[in-house]
């Protein structure tokens, strides 16, 4: 699993919900939190935080928001051979599920459907974990 330590980067338009996400985050034991409300923002964070050699370890990122969407960011991320293989964690809702086979086709680590529990939370941050160690 992620190691307490692990910065996380959380991406979403609504702050309700990036507030929802830390504190779940918190209660698993994660404290290096970073947020950002749209893809520009969080692309901006990930570049601050390599040139500052404080590596981002995981992304939560919403996929419909305003500037730039999550799958953009994906695909940006993508395109960048240090983030090939960053954890990247989709979160989307039951009618953008049909448009997830573009996500996969971008290279996501996993998906999430709103609206997110603690529980799913956990499960998946595991899955991505596997997914990052085994390849
Ligand atoms: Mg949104």
């Amino acid at each position: 699993m992620f190691p307490p330590s692990t910065r996380i980067l959380i991406v979403d338009d609504i702050q309700s919900l990036r507030d929802l996400l830390k504190a779940y985050l918190r209660r698993l034991g994660y404290w290096n939190l970073l947020e950002a409300q749209d893809g520009q923002e969080a692309l901006d964070i990930l570049w601050q935080a390599q040139s500052a050699k404080e590596e981002i370890g995981l992304v939560i990122s919403d996929w419909n928001m305003p500037v730039m969407t999550g799958l953009e960011l994906l695909k940006r991320v993508r395109m960048v051979p240090d983030w090939k293989n960053l954890p990247f964690l989709l979160l989307t809702t039951e009618s953008e599920k049909a448009r997830v086979v573009q996500a996969v086709q971008a290279h996501v680590s996993n998906y999430m459907v709103k609206p997110i529990d603690e529980a799913t939370l956990k499960e998946k941050l595991f899955k991505v974990w596997e997914k990052a160690t085994k390849g």
